[in-house]
Parts: structure tokens; sequence; C-alpha cells
């Protein structure tokens, strides 16, 4: 059973307190920037990277972080401890605050700081052996993807179409290039060589996208951040999408086309152990350092 616990400015509470106001702008304008971190054996996977990245978003759209980074992360791990959460999630949201409905920023307005915990995930995952699907859709968001921001109707609607449509996850096309999927990062593999879409601002650059970027390279692989489109996927040998939460995962379908021989290849089992092990790695420190 899913155990969660939430937190708004100071106070821990339960999800289902009414606590914000109706005029509140992360609800009417996505006025707001966010981060979702994984707990492995109840360390925060990563969680100083999260936090960067929260604050790169929040000064992209002129937001102060109501408090310190270092704050931030201690109450995460706080809210891990209260829920003696083994496995589960870290959900961070920061939005300009409680004011009164006007586009332009609040002169007094005080920031709002959201978490929410949930246990019930798995832990590490062991390797996929029947291969996701994905769609393409029209890149119809805005310039700016880099910034995580609430901002996310497009990747709901994307994600939408691919569930009614039988497909795992959406893959969005702009102007003749793959970028990424509704909520995860894509990879090629052509002749063991790894490409994915380079992080300018079209895209968000994931951390785990980028923590696969690193252990491949240190494995000796090649991974270029190259343009890439669909040409290139239908003659990949192999095609994989990251996610925070969802680690590596093997597509051997993309609209009508097959990729490789169908079947998940061996570059995404390699990388999916590289990545295992930099989990594992990274959550025993952690954990044997708590405990000296
Ligand atoms: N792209 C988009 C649009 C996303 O929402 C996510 C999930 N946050 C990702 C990529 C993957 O990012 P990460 O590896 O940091 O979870």
């Amino acid at each position: 059973m899913t155990r969660s616990l939430g937190y708004l400015n100071g106070r821990f509470i339960q999800l289902s307190e009414n606590v914000l106001p109706l005029e509140e702008r992360g609800l009417q304008f996505s006025d707001s920037v966010y981060e979702v971190v994984k707990v492995y054996n109840g360390v925060p996977f990563t969680l100083p990277e999260h936090i960067e990245r929260l604050n790169h978003s929040a000064t992209s759209i002129l937001l102060d972080l109501p408090i310190p980074s270092e704050k931030i992360m201690e109450i995460a791990k706080d809210g891990i401890s209260q829920l003696n959460m083994d496995h589960g999630t870290v959900y961070i949201q920061i939005t300009r605050g409680n004011a009164d409905r006007n586009h332009e920023f609040p002169e007094n307005s005080q920031e709002n700081i959201i978490m929410i915990w949930k246990t019930g995930l798995a832990g590490l995952s062991g390797t996929i052996s029947e291969g996701k699907s994905l769609i393409t859709v029209p890149d119809e968001r805005w310039s700016n993807c880099f910034i995580k921001s609430t901002c996310l109707l497009p990747n709901v609607i994307a994600k939408e179409k691919a569930v009614r449509n039988g497909f795992y996850e959406a893959l969005f096309i702009r102007s003749g290039e793959i970028k990424e999927c509704s909520s995860m990062n894509i990879f090629l593999v052509k002749d063991g060589i790894i490409k994915t879409p380079p992080a300018d601002q079209s895209i968000l650059n994931g951390i785990t996208r980028q923590k696969v970027i690193e252990v491949a390279k240190r494995a000796g692989l090649v991974v270029l951040e190259v343009k890439l489109s669909m040409d290139d996927v239908e003659v990949s040998d192999e095609v994989f999408i990251t996610s925070t939460t969802k680690e590596v995962v093997p597509v051997t379908k993309v609209d009508q086309f097959s990729i490789g021989d169908g079947k998940p290849g061996e570059t995404y089992k390699l990388i999916h152990q590289l990545f295992s092990e930099a989990i594992e790695e990274e959550c025993r420190a952690v954990i044997e350092l708590q405990s000296d």
C-alpha cells in the first residue's frame, strides 16, 4: 500500500488537507518549477543534482527559492525518515505564491514550497524483457523546455494520446528532429555508438540522461549528443528512454517501425547494468556515511 506525506511552507501535513487558497499562481498560471527524486533504500538518489536543476529552473523564470538548497535537501531527507521510506519518490515544487489573479508578478507574495513523499515504487528494477513502444507527436510545447516548469499540458496530452493508441510513451518531433518523450529522454544506438539529442533549450536535460552518459563514457562507450531525426530512428539497432522514476527502458517500436530485431538489445542491457551500479554505489556510500 502506498503511504504518503506532504509539506507546505514549514509544516508537514497530510495530502488531503486543504491548505492553499484558490488564488495561487502555481494553480492559475503554472507559475512554478518542480523536481521528482527517486529514493532507494531510504537514500534520495542524485538529490544535489536535482536541487541544482531546481535552482536553475527557478532562476530561469525569475523565481527566488524561499529557502536555501541545503534546507530543501534537509526537509526532503526528514520526510523520508518520517515516512520510514525504503523506496519511493520525493516531489518538490516551488510556486510564486498566493496572489490576486494578475499576470504580472505580485509585489509582496511569498513563494510556496510544496513537497510530497510517496512510498510504493519498486526499488531498483531488473532488465525489461519486452521492449516498449513510442508514438510520434508534433512538439507543440514552448521554446524553453530546459526549464522544469509545471506547464505540462502538452506533455499530458501527448502521453494521453500514446496511452489511448496503445503506446507506452509519446516522442516529440520538432522541425524534423526527435526531441524527447513526454516525461523521458531518448537514446538511439547505431553500430555500437550511442546517440542522443543535445541538451539545448528544447529538451529537459534529464538527471538520468546525464548519469547514463557519464557511466557509458566511463565504460569506454562512445556517446554523441547530436541532432537526430526519424530517419536515424528507423535505421537504429536499439532505442532506449530514461527518467528518474522509470530508470532505463528499452523501446522496440516507434510508430509502425520495428527497432533492430524487435527485442531489447545488448547496449540497453549494459547501460541498465551500469546505471544500476551507479545507484547501488551512491546509495551504499550514503548509507555507509550515515552509519559512521
Ligand atoms: N524530459 C521530460 C519532459 C521530463 O518531464 C522528464 C522527467 N522529469 C525527463 C525528460 C527525464 O528527466 P529525469 O531523468 O531528470 O527524470
